[in-house]
């Protein structure tokens, strides 16, 4: 069934707890973790529960979680305090753009200066 967690997928494994991840917030709907790879100081990963692969099939499925996700991108750029200086929030979408893992993510980046465009 569409949302449904997927055995072969990391980041349905860290929802779960069975792969651990360093989180720092969690809601009915999203769990932010921070990025293994962090490409800035704040490289947090923000997630639905649900799973669905990209961010164009959670939005045509469960938009309200799409608005659950960004606000929790504002409240983790709160936290870690990069709301000064700005930040960003990205959602690869496809291998093309640099998709790797296929569960809807948002990345927030921040605490050091972003180029535009981006590579
Ligand atoms: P994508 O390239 O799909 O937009 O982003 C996937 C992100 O997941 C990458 O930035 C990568 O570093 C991160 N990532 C991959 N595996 C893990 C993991 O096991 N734990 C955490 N915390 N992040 C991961």
């Amino acid at each position: 069934m569409a949302g449904e967690p997927q055995a072969d997928c990391l980041f349905c494994k860290i929802v779960a707890g069975e792969v651990p991840a360093t989180i720092v917030r969690e809601t009915d709907t999203t769990v932010a973790f921070r990025d293994i790879n962090p490409q800035a100081p704040t490289h947090v990963l923000v997630i639905p529960k649900v799973h669905y692969p990209d961010a164009a099939s959670l939005a045509a499925a469960e938009p309200q979680v799409l608005a659950d996700i960004l606000r929790e991108s504002r409240e983790v750029a709160a936290e870690d305090k990069v709301e000064d200086r700005g930040y960003r929030v990205v959602f690869n979408t496809g291998a093309g753009a640099g998709q790797t893992v296929f569960h809807a993510h948002l990345h927030v980046l921040g605490g050091r200066g972003l180029q535009w465009p981006p590579g």
